[in-house]
């Protein structure tokens, strides 16, 4: 099966696309991975991102679209795979369509409020790293990790402010990859639960894959 998985930050595709590669036995490829590989290897591609990188720019489609096609041609991708975090524009979409035929995009759903609610009250344990949130799954003493005794904090990634500029990049871009999708007839949206485990029957459920 070949999957591309949409969602926000916060929408739980990461961990959605661990079980569901896990349980199909394929790889998945995350752009950030990818990046990471190349620069480490050293390859031409890979030169060129470090250089992007280095300048402070954003690595341009074209060289995502390079590496990507590159990783999907390589033996362990042959049964299928799934994609996290690419195609990420309407541009990156049209040129995959052009080198794999995708199975389908499945877009975890889940409101912005509800991503905002799950950010925002979550805390870390600044010594062993669990998490917390404030009202969902909080400490017995606020503020102090159950755990370790460690103090909560708040990642900086999780401050409002962040977070809604995030979500609003990530609509802004992903909105248009949608729409394709649908267009082609590939588009299953699932509406992401409170509970992960929710999530993952409702996944599995849109694939027609048993758990
Ligand atoms: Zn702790």
């Amino acid at each position: 099966m070949k999957l591309v998985i949409l969602g926000a930050p916060g929408a739980g595709k990461g961990t959605q696309a661990g079980l569901l590669a896990d349980r199909l036995g394929i790889p998945t490829i995350s752009t950030g991975n990818l990046l990471r590989a190349a620069m480490q290897q050293g390859t031409d591609l890979g030169k060129q991102v470090k250089e992007a990188m280095d300048a402070g720019k954003l690595v341009s489609d074209e060289l995502i679209i390079q590496l990507v096609k590159e990783r999907l041609g390589q033996e362990d991708c042959k049964d299928g795979y799934l994609l996290d975090g690419f195609p990420r524009t309407l541009a990156q979409a049209k040129a995959l369509s052009g080198f794999a035929k995708i199975d389908g995009a499945l877009s975890i759903e889940v409101s912005d409020s509800e991503i905002e609610h799950r950010m925002e009250g979550r805390r870390i344990c600044s010594k062993c790293q669990a998490t917390y949130h404030v009202e969902d799954n909080p400490p017995k003493v606020e503020g102090i990790c159950d755990k370790c005794g460690g103090q909560l904090v708040i990642r900086k990634d999780d401050t409002h402010d962040v977070v809604e500029n995030r979500l609003h990049i990530y609509h802004e871009e992903t909105e248009p990859v949608k729409e394709y999708y649908r267009q082609e007839g590939l588009l299953l949206a699932v509406r992401g639960q409170k509970k992960l485990a929710d999530t993952t029957q409702l996944v599995f459920d849109a694939l027609g894959i048993s758990l």
